[in-house]
């Protein structure tokens, strides 16, 4: 397809998908929007390092063919004030993996976000959060070392689908008087009206991903977190989708942890992974004080969105949190935290968040030891004290370095390896 303001690289490959498996050849090209307020800051402090980490790991054998795609702000000034247009999004699915800065939305009205209006057009479903600590981080946890999470959210249903009707329109009178009259439903005159799709469909493929993680990645259970008590055919649903793919799907990988208490008296025999659930509020708990018993979490949308900010500032904070919205090939990586409008062309704010999600984006490519070197750099810049403004207010004695400064710090312990 020809594009009107993207130009693919001519030095790069595509990346495919051959027999169900990604295809990286050794000059990939990858999709990246820079994003609004912050993002342009962020990411062009990001691109420096991912390069310097691919140099130093492969020398000239590899090498990132980076393509610009446009959303947002930056979109609406070049394709006449369109903030989503179709060639980037056709180009997201060509170019299968992408990395993006935050972008704005506005509230209680305008346009839908864009984020979300991304992962439902590209389907993308499952929402990948890993949350760990890096030496040094400040933390207000007494053992932030314990935390180790990879939360896995359902991204296209629930509340977020979109399906709501403002108060005092024609369409929420509508439903309102099927609901009062036909269903026997009682609520306030005048409430806007949300409706929270969760099907077998959604849940169980984005809990299928979860379980085939924790069986790549050797890890040690999958914790089905769900609000079930109260919203029983729809996140009750959930939970019992969630274990219908590991009993349908997994046998032989798995166990429940009703199944290690009765046949295995607590411990788990090698090789298997536990499933287990767990109501959503006491997790919040549980992710503080307990947070070595859990390994990968399975989400639906809107109690993964706030479990997951709520895990990542137990190790640094949304500054620092990577992400990634994945289908069944297409990745888009992005940035947890929004545009932070009033530090926008600072060179100001942390650009972990986002260079973390690049980590993810190599090892996702099959190019681990460039990501290797991103994290192990990491928290020896941390631990020199050279930190952006939202660390050094925590860390007493550290320097505070500007966003493209602690990109330098990153490279030089890059190539210093
Ligand atoms: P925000 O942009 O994440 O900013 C909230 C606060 O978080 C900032 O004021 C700052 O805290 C801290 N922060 C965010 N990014 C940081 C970074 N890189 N380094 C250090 N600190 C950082 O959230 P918001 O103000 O609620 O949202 C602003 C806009 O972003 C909205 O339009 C929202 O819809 C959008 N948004 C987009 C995404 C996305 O694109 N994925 C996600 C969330 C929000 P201090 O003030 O304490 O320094």
């Amino acid at each position: 397809m020809a594009y009107q303001h993207i130009q693919l690289p001519s030095t790069g490959e595509k990346i495919s998908v051959v027999d169900g498996e990604l295809r990286v050849p050794d000059n990939p090209i990858v999709g990246y929007v820079e994003g609004d307020g912050i993002g342009p800051d962020i990411t062009n402090a990001c691109l420096r390092v991912w390069d310097s980490a691919v140099a130093k790991a492969y020398g000239d054998k590899r090498r990132i063919a980076w393509c610009e795609l446009y959303l947002g702000e930056k979109a609406a000034g070049l394709y006449d004030g369109d903030y989503f247009p179709a060639e980037t999004l056709e180009a997201t699915k060509d170019l299968l993996v992408s990395i993006k800065g935050p972008l704005t939305t506005p509230i209680g009205g305008g346009f839908r976000s864009l984020n979300v209006a991304l992962r439902q057009e590209l389907d993308l479903y499952s929402c990948v959060r890993p949350v760990r600590y890096y030496e040094g981080v400040p933390s207000p946890m007494r053992k932030p070392e314990e935390v180790d999470v990879v939360i896995f959210r359902e991204n296209t249903e629930d509340v977020y689908s979109g399906i709501e009707y403002r108060s005092g329109t024609p369409e929420n009178e509508k439903l309102a008087k099927f609901l009062r009259e036909e269903m026997g439903c009682e609520f306030f005159e005048g409430a806007g009206l949300g409706i929270k799709p969760i099907s077998a469909i959604g849940s169980k493929r984005l809990v299928r991903k979860a379980i085939q993680y924790a069986i790549d990645h050797g890890r040690r259970s999958v914790t089905l977190v769900h609000k079930g008590n109260i919203m029983k055919f729809t996140e009750g649903a959930f939970q019992q989708w969630g274990y219908e793919v590991a009993r349908e799907e997994f046998p032989d990988q798995t166990i429940t942890e009703q199944q290690l208490w009765d046949d295995y008296d607590g411990v788990a025999p090698p090789g298997k992974v536990i499933i287990q659930d767990r109501i959503a509020d006491i997790m919040f708990q549980l992710l503080q004080l307990r947070p070595a018993e859990f390994d990968v979490l399975a989400t639906c949308n809107l109690n993964g969105d706030y479990l997951s900010d709520s895990a990542a500032a137990e190790v640094g904070g949304v500054g620092i949190a990577p992400g990634a919205n994945i289908a069944d090939h297409i990745a888009v990586f992005e940035a947890t935290h929004g545009t932070a409008p009033k530090y926008a062309g600072l060179d100001k704010v942390n650009p972990s968040s986002l260079l973390l999600s690049g980590v993810m984006m190599l090892e996702y490519m099959g190019w681990q030891e460039a990501a290797d070197l991103i994290n192990e750099a990491f928290p020896k810049v941390i631990a020199d004290g050279t930190v952006t403004y939202d660390f050094a207010r925590q860390m007493e004695g550290s320097r505070e370095v500007k966003t493209s400064e602690f990109a330098d710090c990153l490279i030089a312990k890059i190539n210093a390896a």
